[in-house]
């Protein structure tokens, strides 16, 4: 047995086998079609050869395993021929014109989303059905080469992983991260956090642990290698112990945020894609704090399409039915690299072309996105937020740019809702300023992790500099409360959508900071909800 300490950067105990990661042969790319009727008839033979290859391997599992454990197949194949999986597909292809593959994997990950938060215990095993069956069809559509897939729970050890490569890990396979690289506030550590996934960095991996038993402690914020008996069975009882703890945590769903002394929360959750939803409303959100939409360009081997935008945000807002959705318009550039934007290469990408300055330089990116936005804000609850502000003249363009979006659509006569425009704080200029820029938006959101990058001139993803990345530092306390009193003065509301949210050691002080909203990864919604309710 032996012991390895590194950084955490999500609580959590797991316990299984250790899988080396390699570099993903072929993800599930998004692209679009303008086909949509053969791409839709490709999806059909796909399916219909899964059904076939389900109905030969249950005769060959009768064989082998008997009747009752070979009726999974059939099962199976029943899901495939299901009318609502085959409408979401046909949906996607249809009115998002987007490959198979993808409409494939989407509706996958959305179904098995949905049962995962049910909860009857029979419909939460079928999410790992649902993603399996999905797993078949994308297999042969990609010509045989499946997308790399974990065939049994296991720990995954990397040297490093990109966000693209931890979004497409299957989710009930994935016990746990563990890697050399990273950071607590990179983007990946982010979506391990959203996944509900324990997580260690900073871990002198080795590639001979491969195959071998393993614990991720994310209490203690360490790797146990081969585990001796009497460590196993002490692990066994915790992860028992936090399962406990989880399900007291379900007593708060449908429990208002709401401190003792009656002040209310408005307690939201972040979000990446569309499929997050059925967590956020699982988990009991009141609304959507941030949905990071560059995630649809991350995920595209091409500009997403006003349309393709278009679905992707008006699924959102229907399925949240009325509750608030804060989009945040593209935010690339530092980790967030996409190849077909052809960014120049940077010295200091962090501090460069990024975000809103690439919005405001090139008008038709921006342009199809709040189109998009806007089209989408007559089925629900949309608000608009622009991230990286450091100017009121910048803010100012912004919405000079929604302006003229709205009166085309006026003209053209398409319909769109009352959209409130509210800015991220997350340079130091902006909170300095936020007295200024409150006058010009309807609501603030402080993004700690930028916030405390360049306030401390940290880089938020270098390894070597994450002990030091301090988000309780007294400055960046000084900026939040300076941009929620200034917020206040003009009458409108301040909330966080960092990581910072969520850290419970907080959660009192920025009550008393007079913060007005919370959001937070989806699965850490109840906890936060719990310890404002335990507040004065
Ligand atoms: C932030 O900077 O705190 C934030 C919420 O935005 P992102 O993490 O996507 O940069
Ligand atoms: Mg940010």
């Amino acid at each position: 047995m032996e012991k390895f300490q590194g950084k955490a950067i999500f609580r959590g105990i797991a316990i299984g086998k250790i899988l080396f990661h390699e570099k993903a042969a072929q993800p599930v790319k998004r692209s679009g079609v303008e086909d949509t009727k053969a791409e839709w008839e490709r999806y059909e033979k796909a399916r219909d050869q899964a059904i076939e290859e389900l109905h030969e391997l249950y005769e060959k599992a009768v064989k082998e395993v008997g009747e009752v454990n070979a009726q999974i197949f059939e099962v199976h194949a029943m899901m495939l021929e299901d009318d609502d999986y085959n409408d979401s597909v046909r949906n996607i292809i249809e009115n998002q014109k987007l490959n198979a593959a993808y409409a494939t994997a989407t509706t996958g990950d959305n179904f098995a989303e949905i049962f995962a938060n049910m909860d009857d215990e029979y419909f939460r095993a079928r999410s790992v059905d649902v993603k399996d069956i999905s797993e078949r069809v994308i297999h042969i559509l990609n010509g045989g080469k499946a997308p790399r897939q974990l065939t049994e729970p296991a720990i995954i050890v990397a040297e490093d992983l990109a966000p693209s490569e931890t979004v497409q890990m299957d989710k009930d396979k994935l016990l746990a991260f563990v890697t050399k690289l990273g950071s607590s506030n990179s983007h990946t550590a982010i979506l391990a956090r959203n996944m509900n996934i324990p997580a260690l960095i900073n871990i002198d991996i080795q590639e001979s642990w491969n195959g071998k038993m393993a614990i991720v402690d994310g209490m203690e914020s360490c790797l146990i290698v081969d585990p001796d008996e009497e460590t196993l069975a002490l692990y066994k009882r915790k992860l028992q112990e936090e399962e406990e703890k989880q399900k007291l945590l379900q007593e708060l769903k449908g429990k208002e945020t709401v401190t003792k002394s009656g002040k209310k929360i408005k307690l939201y959750a972040n979000i990446g894609k569309a499929s997050d939803v059925a967590s956020v409303l699982g988990n009991d959100a009141g609304g959507i704090g941030l949905f990071r939409s560059e995630f649809l360009y991350l995920d595209s081997d091409t500009y997403p399409t006003e349309d393709e935008q278009f679905a992707a945000y008006r699924q959102v807002a229907e399925m949240m039915g009325g509750k608030k959705v804060i989009i945040r318009t593209l935010d690339i550039g530092a980790d967030k690299q996409v190849d077909y934007f052809h960014l120049d290469k940077e010295e200091n990408p962090a501090m460069g072309y990024r975000a809103i300055r690439i919005c405001l330089d090139r008008k038709d990116i921006f342009k199809t996105q709040l189109r998009a936005i806007f089209r989408a804000s007559a089925y629900g609850n949309i608000s608009i937020m622009y991230p990286m502000i450091i100017s009121v003249n910048e803010v100012r363009q912004a919405k000079a740019v929604a302006e003229e979006v709205k009166q085309e659509l006026k003209e053209a006569g398409i319909q769109y809702g009352e959209v409130e425009q509210g800015i991220m704080i997350e340079t130091p200029a902006a909170a300095v300023i936020s007295d200024m820029l409150a006058k010009e938006v309807d609501f603030f959101s402080i993004g700690t992790n930028d916030l405390t990058q360049y306030t401390l001139a940290i880089d938020r993803q270098n390894s070597k500099l994450d002990p030091i990345y301090d988000s309780h530092h007294e400055a960046v306390l000084r900026l939040i409360q300076m941009t929620v009193d200034n917020a206040h003065k003009e009458g409108i509301w301040a909330g966080i959508c960092g990581e910072l949210a969520s850290d419970t050691t907080l959660t009192e002080r920025f009550v008393k900071m007079g913060v007005d909203e919370l959001s937070v990864s989806p699965p850490l919604v109840l906890r936060v909800r719990k310890e404002i309710r335990e507040t004065e």
